[in-house]
């Protein structure tokens, strides 16, 4: 079996937002990713190139961005 190896696309997004619990501040990083691969297409059909992809994770990145986020103790407390 042949193995491809296809070039990774990463964007790594970092946002600061409040706890919706305790309204402490929060740091969260994460990295989006695609591959340039001969199935990642765009809806015309064309293989997505890197701009493409990089076009796409940032849309992906600015609705995580407007996600909130809640801390460990608070996520601990909401627990039963
Ligand atoms: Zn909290």
């Amino acid at each position: 079996m042949t193995i491809y190896h296809f070039e990774v696309v990463p964007f790594r997004a970092i946002k600061t937002v409040k706890c919706s619990g305790c309204r402490k501040t929060l740091r969260r990083a994460k990295t989006f990713d695609q591959t340039i691969n001969p199935y990642n297409r765009l809806l015309n059909g064309q293989v997505k190139n890197r701009k493409d992809i990089l076009a796409e994770l940032r849309l992906e990145a600015a609705v995580w961005m407007r996600e909130g986020e809640i801390c460990l103790p608070c996520l601990n407390k909401a627990k039963p």
